[in-house]
C-alpha cells in the first residue's frame, strides 16, 4: 500500500533525504545534490529500480541514469512543459509566488493521488461488503 506521511517534498533538502542508495556519487554529474536541485526525489523500492526517480511537480518518472547525464538538461528533455523546469531556477533563487504556486500545485497532486487511493480502498471494502451480503442470502 502507498504511504500517506506527509513529504515536503517541493524543498530540495527533503528531496535530497528521499536518496538512499543513489548508485552514483558526487564525482557523476547526476550526484544527489543535482538530481534534487532538478526537481527529482527517489522513489526507489530496492536494487533493482535504484535510479528511479520522480519530479516533484509534474510527476515525470525517470530510470536508466548514466553517470554523465545532466538532471537538468534530462528533466527539460523529458519534461518540457513542467513549471519548475520552465521557471529555470534554483530554489534559493525563487520569489515567494513562485514558491508558493509550487506547493499549491504539489498540495494538489497530493490530494489528487490521496484521493485515488482512497477510492481504491473503498472499493475493496464495498466488494468485501457485497461478498457478505451475498453470502447471508443464500
Ligand atoms: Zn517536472
Amino acid at each position: 500500500m502507498e504511504q500517506l506521511e506527509n513529504r515536503y517534498l517541493f524543498l530540495e533538502d527533503e528531496r535530497v533525504k528521499s536518496f538512499k542508495n543513489w548508485p552514483y556519487n558526487d564525482n557523476n554529474k547526476c550526484n544527489i545534490r543535482k538530481m534534487a536541485e532538478a526537481g527529482f526525489y527517489s522513489i526507489a523500492t530496492g536494487v533493482h529500480d535504484a535510479d528511479a526517480v520522480k519530479c516533484f511537480l509534474c510527476g515525470k518518472q525517470l530510470d536508466g541514469w548514466e553517470p554523465e547525464d545532466d538532471p537538468w538538461a534530462e528533466h527539460k528533455s523529458h519534461s518540457p512543459y513542467c513549471a519548475f523546469v520552465q521557471l529555470n531556477k534554483r530554489e534559493d533563487d525563487l520569489l515567494l509566488p513562485e514558491f508558493l504556486s509550487f506547493v499549491l500545485q504539489y498540495m494538489k497532486n497530493e490530494i489528487r493521488n490521496r484521493e485515488e487511493i482512497a477510492i481504491k480502498q473503498i472499493n475493496q471494502e464495498a466488494k468485501k461488503v457485497w461478498r457478505r451480503i451475498q453470502k447471508s442470502r443464500k
